[in-house]
C-alpha cells in the first residue's frame, strides 16, 4: 500500500506525535510506502484567499469555487496545493490524524481540506444531468482509495456513546467521513478513536499504541463503512432524498445514509 498520513498537531512530542511515529513504523515494517504531510511543521497556510489564485485579476471579485475550478483547469494552483494533489493521487490510502478539538478537526486541517480539495479535483467533478448528480458520494477523483481518521479525545467513550452527552461519535464524525472523504470518492474505514487520553499513563499508552498497530496491520482488509452511493439508485434525483422505501420507517439523520442499521459495528480499537 501507499499511505499518505496528514498530521495536525502543533507539538511533535505530544501523544499524537508518538502515535503518528508508531503508525508510520508499523506501516513501514509491513512494507508499505508512507508519505507524511505535517501541517504545523510545514507551516501550512490554512486560509483560502486570493493569493491562491494567481490568474485572478487584481480587481476581479473573488468567487472561490469558480477561481478554484479555473486555476485547477489551467494548472495554476499554488505549488503547496499541487504537491498535496500529487500525494493524494499517489496514495491508495489516506489517514487524517488529529486531536478532537471543539468536536471537529483543528483549523489547520480544515484549511488543508479547504485549499487542497479543489473544484475539479474533489468537487465539481463529473456530469450533472437528470440521472447523475456529479461524481460524488462514492464516485470521483479519489474513488477506489481508502481513507481513515485517527483521532484522540479528552472525553470518555461513554460520553460519545449513543446516549452520551456529547452525542454519538459516529454522528460527530459524519461531516468528515461522509462530507469530506466519501464525497470525493474515498471508501471510509471505521475510525481509530482513542478516548479519555489527557491523563494517559504508560499502561494506557501501550494499549492505545497496540490497538493502533493492529489497525495499521489491517488497513487493507478492514471493511469500509457501507455508505450509500449517490448514483447507485438509492436516492431520487434531483432532490437527492433517500427513496422512501429504504431505511427504517420514520428514521431520520445520518444513519440513514449507511446500509448498516444504527451505529457502526464495535471494533476492538473503539473500546477504550
Ligand atoms: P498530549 O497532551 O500530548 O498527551 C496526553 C496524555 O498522553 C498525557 O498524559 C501524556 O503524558 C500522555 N502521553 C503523551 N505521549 C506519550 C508517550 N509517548 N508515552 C506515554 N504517554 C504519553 N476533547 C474532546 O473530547 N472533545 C472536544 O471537543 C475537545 N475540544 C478541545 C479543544 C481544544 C482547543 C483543546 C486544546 C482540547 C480539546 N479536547 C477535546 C481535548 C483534546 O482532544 C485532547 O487534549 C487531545 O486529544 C490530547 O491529545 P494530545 O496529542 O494533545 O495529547
Amino acid at each position: 500500500m501507499k499511505v499518505l498520513l496528514v498530521f495536525a498537531h502543533p507539538e511533535p512530542r505530544s501523544l499524537n506525535g508518538a502515535l503518528r511515529d508508531i503508525a508510520i513504523a508499523e506501516l513501514k515494517t509491513g512494507g508499505h510506502g508512507v508519505q507524511v504531510s505535517d501541517l504545523y511543521a510545514d507551516r501550512w497556510k490554512s486560509e483560502v484567499d486570493r493569493t491562491d489564485f494567481a490568474s485572478l485579476a487584481p480587481d476581479a471579485r473573488l468567487r472561490v469555487a469558480a477561481a478554484s475550478g479555473e486555476s485547477f483547469a489551467a494548472h495554476t494552483l499554488t505549488d503547496d496545493v499541487l504537491a498535496e494533489h500529487e500525494k493524494l493521487l499517489w496514495a491508495d490510502t489516506l489517514i487524517l490524524q488529529f486531536p478532537f478539538w471543539w468536536f471537529s478537526m483543528p483549523a489547520i486541517l480544515k484549511g488543508w481540506v479547504d485549499r487542497v480539495f479543489s473544484y475539479g479535483f474533489a468537487y465539481g467533478v463529473g456530469e450533472h444531468s437528470d440521472t447523475h448528480w456529479g461524481d460524488r458520494y462514492g464516485e470521483g477523483t479519489l474513488s477506489g482509495k481508502r481513507a481513515m481518521l485517527v483521532v484522540t479525545t479528552g472525553g470518555w467513550e461513554e460520553h460519545y456513546a449513543a446516549r452520551g452527552i456529547n452525542g454519538p461519535i459516529d454522528d460527530l464524525l459524519f461531516p468528515i467521513h461522509h462530507g469530506i472523504l466519501y464525497y470525493p470518492g474515498y471508501e471510509v474505514l471505521p475510525p481509530f478513536v482513542a478516548y479519555r487520553v489527557d491523563h494517559l499513563d504508560e499502561v494506557g499508552f501501550e494499549d492505545v499504541a497496540q490497538r493502533l498497530r493492529d489497525r495499521m496491520r489491517t488497513l487493507a482488509t478492514t471493511a469500509p463503512i457501507s455508505y450509500r452511493r449517490q448514483n447507485g439508485g438509492d436516492y431520487l434525483i434531483p432532490t437527492l432524498q433517500l427513496r422512501p422505501e429504504l431505511g427504517d420507517p420514520g428514521a431520520t439523520g445520518f444513519a440513514l445514509h449507511s446500509t448498516e442499521r444504527g451505529s457502526l459495528p464495535a471494533l476492538p480499537d473503539r473500546t477504550c
